[in-house]
């Protein structure tokens, strides 16, 4: 019988990734309760506390129901906050399933995982992230929130590889939000900053959860 650490799930749920460069593939959600930033524009409040006490056993025979009528290939730990938990065990549970396994992160806590895609969206107010993302991360989500700035686009560019592309993404598809990425696109193809991509959130736009 696997034994714990049990972890503090506040939904596993079949949908389609609605960010970033995996937008649009059928995926299974694991959200995981807590997080160690109160973001004015987070999408998920409810996830910053509470969640079920849950196995990793008991959350893999969720996802094992789930994909027999939803037989998705890749499954995404989110949050809150999932690098706050211990999700070693879980990520090579779902990989034994024959998942891929994204995280999305906001970047502040690293550890060594076996995952496959990693997500990182350093947010405000300082953006900051740990460097051991700067390898292992497979994109850059930036929220174009009004604190954005062009001087931490420009930062996060010059720190990642320029092979992992920076996504700003428009808080919650809102029109000044849209503008204002456009805006910093265009400063940034003036400076000759490469890899940067304007982005939505296409599980909004489709009524997805
Ligand atoms: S880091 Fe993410 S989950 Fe945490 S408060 Fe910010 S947007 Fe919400």
């Amino acid at each position: 019988m696997p034994q714990p650490p049990t972890l503090k799930i506040v939904e596993i749920f079949a949908s389609v990734q609605g960010e970033g460069l995996r937008q649009g593939e059928p995926t299974i959600f694991i959200r995981l309760a807590g997080c160690d930033l109160r973001c004015s524009f987070c999408d998920t409040k409810y996830a910053w506390t509470g969640g079920k006490t849950s196995t990793t056993s008991r959350v893999l025979a969720k996802v094992r129901a789930l994909r027999k009528r939803f037989p998705a290939d890749w499954a995404c730990l989110t949050g809150g906050e999932p690098f706050l938990q211990d999700i070693g065990l879980l990520v090579d549970g779902l990989k034994k399933e024959g998942l891929k396994v994204q995280v999305e992160t906001n970047g502040r806590n690293f550890r060594q995982l076996a995952a496959d895609w990693l997500s990182v969206s350093p947010k405000p107010g300082r953006f900051d992230y740990h460097p051991g993302f700067r390898r292992r991360a497979k994109e850059v989500k930036l929220v174009v929130s009004k604190t954005l700035t062009f001087e931490t686009v420009r930062r996060l560019r010059q720190e990642f590889p320029g092979s992992v592309p920076i996504l700003l993404q428009a808080e919650s598809n809102k029109a000044w939000s849209l503008a204002k990425g456009r805006r910093l696109l265009d400063r940034a193809l003036k400076q000759g900053l490469k890899n940067i991509r304007l982005s939505v959130q296409l599980h909004k736009i489709l009524g997805l959860p």
